[in-house]
């Protein structure tokens, strides 16, 4: 296998970091597939001191004139689709379809991104006699991304297309785990016609995160990841008077009542709990089941055992991770959860022994306010918890301190609705595993899911990632002008 380097992105160029550099492991082989080098705090500062000045002639420019830059990067991201996917797959273990989707995801926001120009007119209106008042949108300046290792494409395609359609220039802190497939994203940026400095990207952990926050000339700071770190960044940031917005961990649930529609419920459980081996932050953790619903329970083991490892379902991101997982479902077993389906069974696809697998796991009996009821476990594995009603399952629901999602598998529109207005959750799906929204609907949960005010992504993002400007005017003196004129 051909080894990918990825260096830093500073003014345009490929730079070596100064800190010393690291090798990526595969976690579908174990193998090592590249290296990443990070930045000196010098290269830090220097990297911000280029966007800065890049950004002065990128923010005065035309919405238009910038959207065109973005319309070239969405055909050269769909060019390099397969090869994009390929790279994606191999350093954060998932399956090639679910990397691919990732990419689309992400160009679907650029799509967003692109279409700015022509949603977002601002505002205007003559508020008394000869006097008008008028909304204008301004770049904040340089914006930072700061993103997880489970979507190496997707979430940072979140906030990259539409930081940089408002005029900012973007400084993306990729995760140590998957820092490759920013290497061709960038490129693909470069070949777009994106000036220099308008994209830089800075490899390393939390001291590059440090040197971020504390640099003033970034005016704001996203991040996506765990809830320890993303509340960490959100109060930094804050102290250092940046706008933030940190979207962290989950521990998600589905609502499953016994008058699901079994074609829906079984697939789509199956699925949420299994994609991405269970390694995504909309992902069932815990499956709240309403009296007697052992049937779509037995259709969901059916599916997620059938999944060939490798093909349909992915890897785990480190041998740490996967010994935690096990480590959890062993002490949910001496806790009195039953096993229904046993992933630490599973054997790895053939040629992959040296990955980092684990099969789909089913756990019953498992008690409200146990670790696996309770904690964000990261991995394929569905925690049952039995519910005698629906108000119980709320309950259940309500007390765990996340929110990201919440679903609901029934035929019955009103308790549906129920599900919708009680649970404590940002996104809510009826009869969908995984209720992500799709663009121009805002992604974004609540609680400990997210910190700060807004969204990292559609209409609610713009006014993140941007200052309204307001602006009042008047050219001429007028007569029989009221107490406003
Ligand atoms: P993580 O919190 O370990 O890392 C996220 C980012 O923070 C990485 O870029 C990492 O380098 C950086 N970081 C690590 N230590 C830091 C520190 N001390 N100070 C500052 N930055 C630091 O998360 P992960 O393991 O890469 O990703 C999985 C987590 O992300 C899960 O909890 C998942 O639920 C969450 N996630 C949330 C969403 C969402 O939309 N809410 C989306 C994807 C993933």
């Amino acid at each position: 296998m051909v080894k990918t380097t990825s260096l830093n992105f500073i003014g345009g160029t490929w730079v070596a970091g100064e800190r010393g550099s690291a090798i990526v492991i595969s976690p579908q082989t174990g193998v090592a597939i590249g290296e990443y080098s990070t930045p000196s705090l010098k290269q830090i500062a220097e990297a911000i001191d280029f966007a800065h000045r890049a950004q002065r002639e990128w923010g005065i420019l035309p919405p238009k004139d910038r959207a065109k830059v973005l319309f070239n990067a969405r055909q050269i991201l769909l060019r390099d689709a397969e090869k994009i996917s390929t790279l994606k797959a191999n350093e954060s273990g998932k399956t090639i379809e679910e990397a691919r989707a990732g990419l689309m995801k992400g160009i679907e926001v650029l799509e967003f991104a692109l279409a700015i120009q022509n949603l977002d007119l601002g505002g205007r209106l003559e508020v008394s006699k000869g006097v008008s008042c008028e909304y204008r949108r301004d770049p904040l300046g340089v914006v930072a991304g700061i993103t997880p290792f489970n979507f190496p494409a997707m979430v940072p395609m979140w906030m990259l297309p539409i930081a940089i359609a408002l005029g900012n220039a973007f400084v993306w802190k990729p995760s140590e785990k998957t820092p490759l497939t920013p290497w061709m994203i960038a490129n693909a940026f470069k070949e777009a016609g994106l000036p220099d400095g308008i994209l830089t990207v800075l490899h390393g952990s939390g001291e590059t995160v440090e040197a971020l926050i504390s640099n003033e000339k970034i005016k704001a700071v996203g991040f996506v990841g765990s809830t320890k770190i993303a509340k960490l960044v959100y109060t930094k940031s804050a102290l250092a008077g940046k706008r933030a917005l940190a979207l962290g961990g989950a521990k998600n649930h589905i609502v499953l009542l016994p008058d699901a529609n079994p074609d829906l419920a079984g697939p789509g459980i199956s699925d949420s709990f299994t994609g991405c081996a269970g390694q995504r932050c909309m992902a069932a953790a815990v499956l709240l089941a309403v009296g007697k619903v052992d049937q779509h329970i037995e259709k969901i083991k059916a599916r997620a055992s059938s999944l060939q490892m490798g093909k349909q379902m992915g890897a785990i991101i480190s041998r740490e991770q996967v010994e935690f997982l096990r480590g959890a479902i062993d002490r949910a077993v001496s806790a009195g959860a039953r096993v229904l389906l046993d992933g630490r069974q599973a054997k790895p696809p053939v040629g992959y022994e040296g990955g980092h697998w684990l099969g789909p796991t089913i756990l019953d009996q498992v008690q409200p306010g146990s670790e696996a009821a309770e904690v964000e476990l990261f991995g394929p594995v569905l925690s049952i918890v039995r519910c005698r009603d629906l108000s119980e399952a709320l309950k259940i629901e309500n007390s765990v301190p996340y929110g990201n999602a919440c679903s609901v598998f029934t035929s019955n529109g009103p308790l549906a609705d129920r599900v919708v207005r009680e649970a404590s959750s940002g996104m809510v799906g009826i009869n969908v595993g995984v209720p992500v929204p799709r663009e121009p609907f805002s992604f974004g949960g609540v609680n400990a899911s997210k910190f700060g005010h807004g969204d990292i992504t559609g209409h609610q993002s713009l006014d993140f990632w941007s200052n309204v400007k307001k602006v009042t005017v008047k050219w001429e003196v007028q007569t029989g002008s009221d107490w406003m004129s």
